[in-house]
């Protein structure tokens, strides 16, 4: 317990440096808190084929975004179907 001052840090959002503590995390506003958590709460969604590492984020609380995402994961999803389909034009029958 020798020194209680709290050192300058460079806030994880925009990198000012502050003294300013959430939850231990240097943020120098509530602008950047509140930017950081909403970047923190991108869902992401991610192709289920094997060998694939495709993947998509989107903000949940924002409808457009999400119905974009999901868009683009279904269209992703068809280009393995017929890349599937062409390897396999009988429909794999083994
Ligand atoms: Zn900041
Ligand atoms: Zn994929």
């Amino acid at each position: 317990m020798s020194e209680s001052e709290t050192e300058l840090e460079p806030c994880r959002h925009c990198g000012t440096e502050t003294t300013q503590r959430a939850e231990g995390i240097p943020y120098c506003s509530m602008d950047c808190i509140g930017a950081r958590r909403r970047e923190l709460e991108q869902e992401t969604i991610e192709c289920p084929y094997p060998d694939c590492d495709w993947s998509t984020n989107y903000s949940p609380d924002k409808g457009l975004s999400r119905a974009i995402a999901y868009h683009k994961a279904e269209q992703h999803r068809e280009e393995h179907r017929s890349q599937l389909a062409e390897a396999n034009p009988t429909g794999g029958n083994q």
